[in-house]
């Protein structure tokens, strides 16, 4: 009698491209099909490759072309600073770049993975080619000898590739310089940007080396968005069903076609597919694309190309597999106009007119008054009352700068500054603590507002209200030594 636990146990068919049924890896060594998709996504991935390795090394305006500090919170890109106080400038960025997917998406489907995503480039034009180089080409007959040093000399050869881009993916976070000094020094010296070395290198050699297609089929979040983000007439790779349908094996030519010259098919009526499964041999994701459009579809043409390849050889029209849309498939036709490709753009250009005039009115300085911690005022043995700040003006501009800070028509109150002007260098960051005194009769009511300016004598002044507290109906105020906290104004 069967056990009734296994047909339970047991799918009927494979739930994703990378398992098989009974639940173990299915690893997939896809073919290579040469054709001219390939040859143009190989252009653009090596052209990438060298853009994001040359990158940490370029410099505009005396400073890095793109640096992400996040120690100093910096965040320098084509030459420009950006600090966590441009909280405007970095959210309509934020904006720009997720409308700019939703629209190419919206027009072009999965162009980006297909073409640009740094998983797809490194991992189908570097490492999927060293695999090859060491071990042969996936349905190659040759059987190739010493094959575990094949192996080892090819994970060796990963780990010096992944050794090289965590290098580079650091040295946008801490720059070449630094980058340059940690490699010539021991760990011990900077132990943490070693540590994030060594993790990303590993990663890489997990991903890369074990779990490779998979980030596109289960971890990318990207993929789960494609349905809310494609429509009908989204541009994606699609099988011609109306053409390739019914699918058959079709006979052999007894002589060599000549150019021009249709293969003879069987006396069925087949359509154009003769079910060679190139095109699913060829699939780095493992799919048939003859089943329509897919989560795990990230669309490569490499199906297109193996296709066109075999349409060729029998001597049919090519595009059997082709770039088109569920509705161009389906009805004949496709909508280039459409209400989202109105609406985005629409919306873009509010956002990236926003993003210029945000840029532009940018000021070459920035302050922040902070008020010390503690009591909010001190009584001083001559009965003056005393309010302590900190103020700290950051230079956004490439030369050193100073900055004078003063209240405005109080003529009343005493300003002491530890330095003022305050000298500021070039792209940096000043404190200084700042003393307010005043005689107890000014606190007719309290707390009171002043303004506070700073401006460098050129270009840059601004004001900005600080809150003062004084004695107000009170015979005393309290004498305890403050400490620094971030406060109002
Ligand atoms: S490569 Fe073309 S002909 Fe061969 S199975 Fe795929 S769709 Fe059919
Ligand atoms: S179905 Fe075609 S386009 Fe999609 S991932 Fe597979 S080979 Fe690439």
């Amino acid at each position: 009698m069967p056990d009734p636990s296994e047909s339970l146990l047991k799918p009927n068919e494979r739930v994703l491209s990378t398992l098989n049924a009974d639940g173990t890896r299915r690893w997939l060594k896809p073919r290579l099909s040469h054709g001219k998709f390939l040859t143009a996504r190989r252009a653009v991935a090596y052209a990438l490759i060298l853009i994001f390795t040359l990158i940490p090394h370029l410099r505009m305006n005396g400073k890095p072309m793109v640096l992400l500090d996040i120690i100093k919170r910096e965040f320098t890109i084509f030459g420009k600073t950006f600090l966590p106080t441009d909280t405007l400038l970095l959210s309509l960025l934020l904006l720009i770049v997720f409308l700019s997917i939703f629209l190419i998406t919206a027009m072009l489907g999965r162009v980006w993975c297909g073409w640009a995503c740094p998983q797809m480039v490194y991992l189908e034009f570097v490492y999927r080619p060293l695999e090859r180089l060491f071990e042969g080409a996936p349905g190659s007959r040759k059987k190739k000898s010493h094959m575990g040093l094949r192996k080892v000399l090819r994970f060796v050869t990963y780990f010096l590739v992944s050794a090289f881009i965590a290098h580079t993916f650091l040295a946008y976070f801490v720059g070449t310089d630094n980058l340059r000094q940690w490699i010539f020094s021991s760990p011990h010296e900077h132990p943490i940007a070693f540590l994030v070395m060594a993790a990303t290198t590993g990663l890489m050699m997990f991903d890369f080396g074990f779990f490779r297609e998979q980030v596109c089929v289960v971890v990318c979040p990207y993929a789960r968005m494609q349905s809310a983000l494609l429509d009908r007439d989204s541009m994606i790779i699609t099988y011609d069903y109306n053409r390739g349908e019914p699918r058959g094996k079709a006979k052999r030519p007894k002589k060599k076609l000549e150019p021009g010259e249709a293969l003879a098919l069987p006396v069925v009526e087949l359509g154009d597919c003769i079910d060679c499964t190139m095109c699913v041999q060829t699939c780095p994701t493992g799919i048939d694309i003859r089943e329509g459009l897919q989560l795990e579809c990230i669309g490569c043409a490499q199906c297109i190309d193996a296709c066109d390849s075999v349409m060729s050889k029998i001597g049919r029209p090519l595009g059997l597999i082709r770039y088109s849309s569920q509705r161009a498939i389906e009805d004949g036709e496709s909508k280039l106009i459409r209400p989202r490709v109105i609406v985005y753009p629409l919306i873009l250009t509010v956002l990236i007119t926003a993003f210029t005039i945000v840029l532009l009115n940018k000021s070459d300085a920035e302050f922040l008054l902070l008020r010390e911690r503690g009591l909010p005022f001190q009584t001083m043995s001559s009965g003056e009352i005393m309010n302590q700040m900190r103020v700290r003006i950051t230079n956004r501009t490439d030369t050193d700068a100073v900055y004078s800070v003063e209240i405005i028509d109080q003529p009343a109150l005493i300003l002491e500054v530890g330095q003022n002007p305050v000298p500021v260098p070039a792209g940096e960051q000043v404190s200084e603590r700042v003393l307010i005194k005043a005689d107890p009769s000014y606190f007719d009511v309290s707390p009171k507002t002043i303004t506070i300016r700073v401006s460098d004598g050129e270009e840059f002044s601004k004001d900005k209200p600080f809150i003062i507290h004084g004695p107000r109906n009170r015979a005393s105020a309290p004498t305890e030594q403050p400490k620094e906290t971030p406060s109002d104004g």
